[in-house]
């Protein structure tokens, strides 16, 4: 069963999802860490144990939420809920960009993700996308977290503005009965 461990910012377990996290995952080994951007136990294992860290969960806190200008198929890319992934496709452009690190990030502030989304649409003359799965899978990460019915039912309230998120997934049952 997925995880094998977890390590963890031990701020996260003050947030509601963190809180969550720990008590669905109680069973396997959780390992606290300085960050989740730093972790010199895994940084130092050797490429061959890629496979085995994907297996890891990593817990942490986003302290940056800058959006990207993007202009293709949404306004901003918005740094969200995950990074990295726990699938291993071959092809994936994470491991160029993270190497042996990419397995899956899970940040717990989704309440300060989500009051900058709602703010920053409201402010906007017209009706802006926000593209919020640039950085890894959120239909996978979803299995996880259930971050993406939560989104969905709080973006709704929103007078303004879509979301958008790429997905190679089809577990979206849970998505079909959220009001949106
Ligand atoms: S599902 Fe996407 S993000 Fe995850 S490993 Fe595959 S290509 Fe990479």
């Amino acid at each position: 069963m997925y995880p094998d461990k977890v390590f963890y910012e031990p701020v996260a377990l003050t947030y509601e999802l963190g809180k969550f996290l720990k008590s669905k995952f109680e069973n396997v080994p959780w390992i606290p860490v300085e960050s989740h951007n730093s972790i010199e136990q895994l940084q130092k294992n050797p490429n061959k144990e890629f496979p085995r860290m994907k297996r890891y969960l990593i817990i942490g806190v986003r302290k940056s939420l800058k959006y990207t200008p993007n202009n293709k198929i949404s306004d901003f890319l918005v740094p969200y809920t995950s990074s990295g992934c726990s699938a291993m496709c071959l092809y994936c452009y994470l491991v160029c960009n993270y190497n042996k690190c990419s397995y899956l990030r899970l940040f717990v502030n989704r309440e300060q993700m989500m009051d900058k989304l709602i703010k920053t649409a409201n402010r906007s003359d017209r009706d802006i996308v926000f593209e919020i799965g640039s950085n890894s899978d959120l239909v996978l990460e979803n299995t996880v977290t259930g971050n993406l019915e939560w989104t969905i039912e709080n973006f709704s309230k929103s007078k303004k503005g879509f979301l958008t998120f790429p997905t190679k997934f089809d577990m979206i049952d849970p998505l079909l009965p959220v009001d949106h």
